[in-house]
């Protein structure tokens, strides 16, 4: 083929899929071209990684092998590696250097299960190119941001090999699950030996409708309570011999549904309840029940407390005179990082990487975050689009991948390099 012919063919490329992730000789699909034919082509790392990790079945609590290619990797990177499993779950801490501040990233490597398999166009699990994206069960949520940040902090080390302060990854495979032997062990075990997070930075799918339009500063908590209500189980025809706890707690929850828990403040909207189960009766309609069940979760913001909500509600209950019983599981407390050198640092990078200026959001479920905020100084969130998480043919754009990886980097050189 004429040169001309054939550098024309070889600009408008888009390897094949083979091509791009195998750093190998072949014939490429799609121009037919041997990779090293166009290997001026810039390929992208993280690609080429994310690729490695969506290729591990990891349905949550499994690795599947990713913390295995990540340790390797990041100890060649002259990180020191910490294993740190428990039962199931695998976990991995990798620091390098031992100075303040440090700079660490976060995520997990567990996915949730793809759902029916038929459904997906390619297997979720066999990571594919196609239209532009990269489709596979963990492609947003979040092995990209973790190949990113695996890439990103691998290069700032080798260019900058005695930049001060410390650089650490955190990586679990229990954060779709349960989340209580992943990122919360890891960090009890830090703040039993006294090793804390100056800036975390959770690789959330973040953004929502393009890429660098939002970076997550805090999180709601979350507070759930399962109320059982007591009656007395009676002929419906005879009610003054029962007493129907549907009918006592209906005037309560009608009154908890309208309460104003509090407005919210700058970063957070405001507190919400709400019912998400009622349950009550025999299924036979002539029988008053004997107890009713409610389950209900509060997201509430740093304007409210915990142990304030509890009381309110206890309060409530109590006025309505109903016999109950309610216990409650906190989820989440809330967490909020203000202004400061973490945030300004991530808004700059990704203002100057992608030229969006980015919404500050607390917006969301729980993340890891929580956990790490105990630990940490600052925490926030920062990841590719997340409007596939969790469906099916999950998706990352591919011109969303390089931009992500020099995105952490940036954040690396604005914390960590003399300015
Ligand atoms: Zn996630």
């Amino acid at each position: 083929m004429a040169g001309n012919a054939r550098l024309a063919r070889l600009s408008s490329h888009r390897p094949c899929g083979v091509c791009a992730p195998v750093p190998r000789r072949h014939r490429c699909r799609s121009t037919g071209f041997c990779r090293r034919v166009w290997s001026g082509i810039a390929m992208s790392e993280t690609l080429e990684l994310a690729r490695a990790l969506i290729a591990r079945r990891s349905v949550t609590p499994e690795d599947g092998g990713c913390q295995a290619i990540l340790g390797e990797r990041l100890a060649a990177a002259g990180f020191t590696i910490d294993h740190m499993p428990r039962g199931h779950v695998l976990n991995l801490w990798a620091r390098h250097g031992s100075a303040a501040p440090l700079v660490c990233f976060a995520g997990h490597t567990d996915v949730v299960p793809p759902g029916p398999l038929t459904h997906w166009i390619t297997d979720p699990f066999a990571p594919t190119e196609r239209d532009g994206r990269l489709y596979g069960r963990g492609a947003a949520d979040m092995k990209t941001s973790v190949a990113a940040f695996t890439i990103a902090a691998e290069r700032f080390v080798a260019a900058h090999p005695d930049h001060s302060g410390s650089i650490a990854i955190l990586v679990t495979s229990d954060e779709e699950g349960d989340a209580v032997d992943g990122t919360v062990r890891v960090v009890e075990t830090l703040s039993g030996r006294g090793e804390g997070i100056d800036y975390a930075i959770v690789g959330e799918p973040t953004c929502v409708t393009r890429f660098g339009d939002t970076i997550k500063n805090g999180r709601r908590g979350s507070l759930s309570g399962t109320l059982h209500v007591k009656g007395v189980q009676g002929h419906i025809a005879y009610p003054h011999l029962a007493k129907n706890p549907i009918h006592a707690a209906m005037p309560a929850l009608a009154e908890l549904g309208a309460i104003t828990w509090d407005e919210g403040n700058a970063h957070f909207p405001p507190t919400a309840w709400q019912i998400s189960n009622i349950r009550a009766g025999t299924g036979a309609s002539n029988v008053i029940p004997g107890d009713l069940t409610v389950l209900f979760n509060f997201r509430f913001s740093t304007a409210s407390t915990e142990q304030g909500l509890k009381e309110r509600v206890h309060a409530l209950l109590d006025r309505h005179g109903l016999d109950y019983e309610l216990k409650w599981t906190l989820g989440a407390r809330p967490f909020l990082t203000e202004a400061g050198p973490l945030l300004k640092a991530a808004l700059g990078a990704v203002r100057e990487i992608t030229g969006v200026e980015p919404e500050i959001s607390t917006t969301g479920g729980t993340s890891d975050g929580r956990f790490i905020a105990v630990v940490a100084k600052e925490v926030i969130e920062f990841g590719p689009l997340n409007e596939s998480i969790h469906k099916l043919n999950e998706y990352v754009a591919i011109e969303d991948v390089e931009p992500l990886t020099r995105i952490y980097g940036r954040i690396l050189e604005r914390l960590l390099l003399p300015r």
